[in-house]
């Protein structure tokens, strides 16, 4: 398994239900190690943009709404197989599909506020970590 790193945003939802702290020690409970991390506003253009994949989707609009709502917290994880290690980890999206130990089954509140984004590619974490970070942001 290589070493690698991928994105996570702990969403406004949990933001406002004060579970940083929680949620972060389930990422490193699970062996990924947080290398980077910033609290933020996200605007609107930021959202969209971040979305832009899902830009066709009928929740799009709702879900830039939902994520410039209250604060994010942007970070870089690293491990062994980060990209899947944090999809497992998150748990499905819709929380009712999530399994017992996963973030989203502990905390998400619907299928739009789940609690939490992970990259689904290490092409895509690439992509989204650059979206967020420089590279002397991310301290390994
Ligand atoms: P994931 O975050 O598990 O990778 P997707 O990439 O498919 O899921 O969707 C991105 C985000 O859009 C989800 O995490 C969720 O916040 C929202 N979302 C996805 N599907 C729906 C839906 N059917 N209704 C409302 N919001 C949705
Ligand atoms: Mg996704």
């Amino acid at each position: 398994m290589a070493t690698e790193r991928t994105l996570s945003i702990i969403k406004p939802d949990a933001t406002r239900r004060n579970l940083t702290g929680k949620i972060n020690a389930m990422l490193e409970d699970a062996g990924l190690r947080i290398v980077a991390q910033r609290r933020m506003q996200l605007t609107t253009a930021q959202a969209q943009a971040f979305y832009a994949v899902h830009a066709e989707r009928p929740f799009y609009n709702d879900l830039v709404s939902f994520m410039i709502s209250g604060p994010v917290v942007v970070q870089v994880l690293e491990g062994a197989d980060a990209v899947a290690k944090n999809r497992n980890v998150m748990g499905a999206t819709n929380p009712a599909d999530a399994a017992e130990g996963t973030i989203r089954k502990a905390f998400a509140e619907s299928i739009e506020a789940n609690s939490v984004h992970g990259s689904d590619s290490a092409e895509n974490a690439a992509n989204e970590i650059a979206f967020f970070f420089a590279g002397t942001d991310i301290v390994g």
